[in-house]
């Protein structure tokens, strides 16, 4: 329990805001992305800068209040949201400096990759952000990060150069490839377990501001075809660029036939980062496979490419994600995916076959903690469904996808994509070599495993 007076002496060291369950504000600060999470915490801290993110921390050892950290609170698991305990809320801290010079950002955790990109593409450099705009900073880099540009430009953790902390004593650090070295290389993966990162400085690549980008629709029946045509595509396609596959049902998109909207489709989700000319082959070879449903590829600023897919995703929705790496589209796995997209009622889902390689793999696979390197595709099954009533349907649907996937995957899953109750999963995120240095780390840098509240890599204990 925590005293009345505890608080307001708590309050005077900020320099943020600090919400009690009283406040009218209360309710909107504790709301997170996935709607499915509806978490009551004591109090919520919304930091002004790393000295109200160091005083949270010591604030709640001291009364010994569980924490949760939260960037953009875009994690379908939750984990920027607790109950009783304390959130570190750093929404508010969303300053970024670009070097053009140097091709570096220096960002804070409060930024969207929405506002990293804005101020990023005033200089036409970019670093790699989701598929999406709307996703925190902090969450998606520590966790790895894949989006439109990794294949080029390696994953976001693959560009962070340095980075603030403050670590479960409370302190704050430097980790860059100087101090703290192992820290850094911790972070590159590792997820939330080391402490509240306050900057982040990130490598920046000269990209756009156009790029050749957009979905191209078939209708599900061409699948299997599809694939045997993607198979070869992908096999030579330069790092420039990424050809993702979306399974769902076609939105009412005014492209799209009517008598095909509502139906099963496979999208392919294609972006060439290079330049514009040298990407048309490439989308001249997909468009002529088959007659698509609809093209959209076209040269459209990478800031707005990064933003088309927001309309689908934004908070309210119920959520539940389930995720394998397979290294090949076997005719078992197109059957898996067509089945169940058949079965699919909820026009907000969908399956993600993400395209990996190029950079990605490059990288040694001990270089970063992120692991998994040499996969082929990461497969997202991603349920989402308006109305609390359908939660069963669509949690089975997505349940059962992903078991039928299991015989077929790499054993292997990424971590921003780690359900809240899949923490045995978390090693095979890393692969054994990676999670035992991990482990170490975290046992050095959190013993107690104060952060837990992620896809926690426990320390050892005194037993082992
Ligand atoms: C619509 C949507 C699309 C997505 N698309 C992609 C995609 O294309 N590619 C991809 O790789 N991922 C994607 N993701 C997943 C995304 O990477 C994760 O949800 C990520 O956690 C989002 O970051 P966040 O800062 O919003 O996370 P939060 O929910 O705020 O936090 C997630 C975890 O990170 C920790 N954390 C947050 N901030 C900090 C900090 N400053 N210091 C230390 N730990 C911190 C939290 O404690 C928590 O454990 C998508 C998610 C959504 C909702």
């Amino acid at each position: 329990m925590v005293s009345q007076s505890a608080i307001e002496d708590f309050r005077t060291q900020l320099r943020g805001v600090l919400f009690v369950r009283e406040d009218a504000e209360y309710n909107m600060a504790r709301e997170v992305w996935n709607r499915l999470v509806d978490r009551h915490p004591r109090l919520i801290v919304r930091c002004a800068g790393p000295a109200d993110v160091a005083s949270a921390v010591r604030f709640a050892r001291e009364h010994q209040l569980e924490v949760a950290v939260r960037g953009g609170g875009h994690h379908f698991a939750g984990h920027a949201v607790c109950d009783d305990g304390l959130v570190i809320d750093l929404s508010p801290m969303k300053g970024i400096r670009i070097d053009p010079i140097k091709h570096r950002a220096y960002a804070q955790p409060g930024l969207t990759w929405a506002d990293f990109d804005h101020e990023t593409q005033a200089w036409a450099l970019a670093c790699t952000g989701p598929i999406v705009s709307m996703t925190g900073l902090p969450g998606f880099t520590l966790g790895g990060g894949i989006g439109w540009l990794h294949r080029k430009c390696g994953l976001a953790c693959d560009n962070l150069l340095s980075a603030d902390v403050v670590t479960a004593d409370g302190n704050l650090l430097r980790a860059d490839a100087d101090n703290n070295p192992d820290l850094l290389w911790a972070l590159r993966g590792g997820g939330g377990n080391y402490g509240v990162v306050t900057l982040m400085e990130y490598q920046l690549h000269p990209i756009g501001p156009q790029v050749l980008a957009g979905l191209v629709y078939f209708p599900l029946d061409q699948f299997a075809a599809l694939v045997d045509f993607y198979r070869a595509y992908i096999a030579d396609a330069p790092d420039e660029l990424i050809a993702c596959l979306f399974l769902r049902r076609a939105p009412p998109h005014p492209a799209i036939p009517e008598d095909s909207q509502g139906q099963p489709v496979v999208a392919v989700g294609f972006c060439y980062c290079g330049a514009i000319a040298e990407g048309e082959p490439w989308a001249k070879r997909l468009r002529e496979f088959r007659e698509p449903l609809a093209c959209l590829i076209r040269p459209i600023p990478y800031a707005e490419w990064q933003r088309s897919l927001d309309p689908r995703w934004g908070n309210g929705f119920y959520n539940d994600w389930r995720s394998h790496y397979l290294n090949d589209l076997t005719p078992d796995c197109v059957d898996i995916f067509a089945q169940f997209i058949e079965r699919l009622r909820s026009p907000w889902s969908d399956v993600k076959i993400f395209h990996l390689g190029g950079a990605v793999s490059r990288i040694p696979e001990e270089a970063t903690a992120f692991g998994n390197r040499k996969a082929r595709f990461a497969v997202v099954v991603q349920a989402r469904w308006e109305h609390s009533e359908d939660t069963a349907e669509n949690l089975a649907w997505a349940c059962d996808l992903l078991k039928s996937l299991t015989p077929f995957a790499t054993g292997g899953v990424y971590s921003n994509f780690i359900g809240a109750e899949e923490g045995d999963r978390v090693p095979s995120a890393y692969g054994t070599v990676n999670y035992q240095r991990l482990r170490e780390i975290k046992t050095r840098l959190d013993p107690t495993n104060f952060f837990r509240l992620n896809a926690n890599i426990p320390p050892f204990t005194p037993n082992g």
